[in-house]
């Protein structure tokens, strides 16, 4: 009975009236920014199925060159969606990849299939883009907005931004795309994770999880210079350079340690939904 599929559990989205994602072409280099500054743009399925939608046309585009990721407002992003009124985690989307409908599957099955797509899926794609990306980040980048900077080949900082996966609140160690065992060294991505503060952008630079900081004004000027010199580089050539390193990145494990730790991630969902009612929910649980 357990294991039979229900009645779909579709919400009404409530949607914003902007874009979620805007994609302007300068040039060779695609600019894609996430636009929901309302919400620090927290990522709903609206937004992420928005930002495929761009790459794919940023791929598509021969006159593209590279790719820049932003955020629009003060935030690059404040992570997934855990609670605007646009939250539409129970909205069936046009898949992107062979995953079923996951509103109509039962107990811990629904978010397992969901986020297979939406957060495991999808950036596990956009890493492989053929073309370089460069993510422009400012202010807040937190949990699923490390995933967003992480699947980018080259990341520009402000001076102001910082960095933070504080799930481990909730119970669960670290947001689904898990590659700070790759992004960090070991000893600091347990505290980054253990402890959940803020990293501010000089700090992680010093480990060189990125690659450039610089004054919060003068970021977009900076993204664009570095945009324009890799437009100059052989378009085939940033595609088997970034494809090198990410190479050699899965030999290292980066693929296989992801999959053992999204199901570890997706045992805490399920956990907290058993003892909680709530899969997100983990500190109320801390005692028991
Ligand atoms: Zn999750």
């Amino acid at each position: 009975m357990s294991g039979d599929l229900i009645e779909p559990r579709e919400q009404e989205p409530n949607y914003e009236t902007g874009d979620p994602v805007t994609y302007a072409v300068e040039g060779p280099v695609a600019w894609i920014m996430l636009n929901r500054p309302q919400y620090s743009n927290a990522q709903n399925s609206q937004m992420t199925y928005a930002l495929d939608g761009a790459f794919r046309q940023a791929v598509d585009d021969d006159s593209v060159r590279v790719i820049v990721l932003g955020g629009n407002g003060k935030h690059f992003s404040a992570g997934h969606d855990v609670g605007t009124p646009g939250r539409d985690n129970l909205v069936s989307f046009d898949r992107t990849g062979l995953w079923p409908n996951h509103t109509n599957r039962p107990g811990a099955e629904a978010m397992y299939t969901r986020e297979h797509e939406v957060y495991l899926g999808m950036c596990r794609r956009w890493r492989d883009i053929p073309k370089p990306t460069i993510a422009m980040v400012q202010g807040a980048c937190i949990a699923g907005g490390l995933a967003l900077a992480w699947i980018c080949d080259l990341i520009v900082a402000s001076d102001d931004a910082f960095f933070q996966d504080p799930v481990n609140r909730m119970g669960v160690p670290g947001v689904e795309y898990f590659a700070h065992g790759f992004e960090l060294p070991p000893r600091i991505a347990k505290g980054f994770l253990l402890l959940g503060e803020r990293m501010p952008a000089a700090r992680a630079y010093q480990f060189g999880m990125i690659n450039e900081i610089v004054p919060r004004e003068a970021l977009r000027e900076k993204v664009a210079a570095m945009a324009a010199e890799l437009a100059t580089r052989p378009r085939l050539g940033n595609w088997l350079t970034k494809q090198a390193i990410n190479h050699v990145e899965d030999l290292r494990g980066h693929r296989t340690a992801m999959d053992a730790v999204f199901h570890m991630h997706h045992f805490a969902h399920a956990q907290n939904d058993l003892v909680l009612d709530d899969p997100l929910s983990g500190l109320k649980g801390q005692s028991r």
